[in-house]
């Protein structure tokens, strides 16, 4: 499912870069399916900077009520009212929204709603006192106009609403301002013009580039999603059997290695079983090819239905070969299993002939099955000494007549081990 996503998005995602790349980004906003992805990876990392920033921004705006005391020592309560009882709980709220919603809308609306306050409530704190404070009105609106768009960094719509709303306030202000000359009034609503600007084109540029950068980001993942994925798909298919479906050569000597190592810490006995289709070329020979790779599979499937899923692993090592591996097994009951996958394929090796295929004479697919057991955990024990004994006892096998079990000299049980540890016994 993940997959098929990341194969539906790569498209849109290389058409977003390719627009960021070539500079048509009047609209920042990606196309609805990466736009929710975007919004949802940075949900996390947005909440924390409008948080941290928003925070560090209240507090600086809190700290110039000193610079009231000092400029306007009449009208400090005003101030305090404006900064620490109607600001600082709005900021507060907007901050709590921030943390608790998830609503990206909300959460920017909330921010935006504190930042207006704090600008509208310097234009009240700085009205008709004096030219100085007058001034200082303005400088105060240019710094908060760079914590909002600059620093907290509004999403681009909301912080040219609210700079928009602020710019109006501050001409009528100014408009309405007692004490500046028209040349201070012109020169600071100046001023205030170029900070409206430069600070939403930093807004922009900031947001197109962590945007952008966000679009690299995310496709250097999915390729290394994919490629993972398509490795993952690559080591399994060379380590499956086309023909059968069971696992191939290279696949049982990786496993091999495992259920050693795990038989060896649970100090349990390893049995192997190596099965060998009977006179194979005979069947080729007389029902053709096709009906060959048919035999080959049913003797796959009866392999598999004949073993515990969990821990037993039965792979194709040759043409007709298979080779079955029986962890926690002792040898009186690896051979009991080899008796079973003798009787299966005996009983329904054999699929069912075409209609057009010309009998010459019967035959019957059977197996002959060579059985070792050795103690892995025993000193000495050698993997491909398992292997090349029941290797030995399949050929015996086929030198007593075939469709038999044989098994190779069974290995008294070392004292010293633990038989069958708790939940170990085969059943
Ligand atoms: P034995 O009882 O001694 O094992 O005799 P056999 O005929 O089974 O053994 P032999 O090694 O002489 O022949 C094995 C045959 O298996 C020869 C080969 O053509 C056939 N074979 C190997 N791989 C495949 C395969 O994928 N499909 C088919 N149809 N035949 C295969
Ligand atoms: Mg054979
Ligand atoms: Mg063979």
């Amino acid at each position: 499912m993940e997959n098929q996503t990341q194969a539906d998005i790569t498209p849109l995602l290389n058409e977003e870069i390719r627009r960021f790349e070539t500079g048509h980004v009047a609209w920042l906003h990606f196309t609805p399916e990466v736009e929710k992805r975007y919004l949802r990876d940075t949900a996390a990392s947005r909440a924390s900077t409008l948080l941290t920033h928003g925070l560090f921004a209240g507090i600086v705006y809190d700290f110039f009520l000193l610079s009231d005391y000092f400029m306007a020592p009449d009208h400090i309560l005003r101030a305090v009212l404006v900064r620490l009882l109607i600001f600082t709980p709005i900021m507060l709220l907007a901050a709590a929204i921030v943390r608790y919603q998830s609503n990206v809308a909300l959460r920017e609306l909330s921010v935006a709603f504190a930042c207006l306050t704090g600008a509208l409530g310097i234009l009240y704190l700085h009205h008709e006192i004096n030219t100085t404070v007058s001034i200082e009105a303005q400088l105060g609106l240019i710094l908060m106009l760079l914590g909002m768009n600059c620093l907290i960094r509004l999403e681009l719509v909301y912080a040219t609403a609210t700079t928009f709303v602020l710019a109006v306030a501050d001409v009528l202000w100014l408009k309405n301002d007692g004490f500046l000359p028209l040349t201070h009034k012109l020169v600071l609503g100046g001023m205030m013009a170029w900070s409206v600007l430069l600070t939403l084109a930093a807004n922009y540029a900031i947001a197109r580039d962590r945007r952008f950068s966000y679009l690299l980001q995310l496709h250097g993942r999915l390729q290394r999603g994919m490629l993972a994925d398509a490795n993952a798909e690559l080591v399994a298919l060379s380590s499956t059997d086309r023909l059968t479906g069971l696992p191939n050569r290279l696949a049982y000597d990786s496993r091999l290695g495992h259920i050693w190592k795990m038989t060896q810490e649970s100090r349990t006995p390893l049995s192997a079983v190596m099965v060998d289709v009977d006179h194979f070329k005979l069947v080729n020979d007389t029902y053709g090819h096709p009906y060959g790779d048919r035999v080959l599979q049913r003797v796959a499937s009866l392999l598999q239905q004949a073993l515990r899923e969990e821990d037993d692993f039965v792979a194709r090592i040759g043409g007709e070969e298979f080779l079955v591996l029986l962890p926690h097994t002792d040898s009186a009951f690896a051979i009991k299993v080899a008796e079973r996958i003798r009787t299966l394929v005996q009983v329904a090796g054999s699929p069912a002939l075409q209609r057009d295929t010309t009998l010459h004479h019967e035959v019957w697919t059977t197996v002959s099955c060579g059985v070792a057991t050795l103690w892995p955990a025993h000193p000495g024990s050698d993997p491909a000494q398992l292997i090349a004994d029941a290797d030995a006892a399949m050929y015996r096998a086929k030198q007593e007549g075939r469709n038999r079990v044989c098994s190779a000299p069974v290995p008294p049980s070392p004292s010293r081990l633990t038989i069958f540890p708790g939940g170990a016994q085969r059943a």
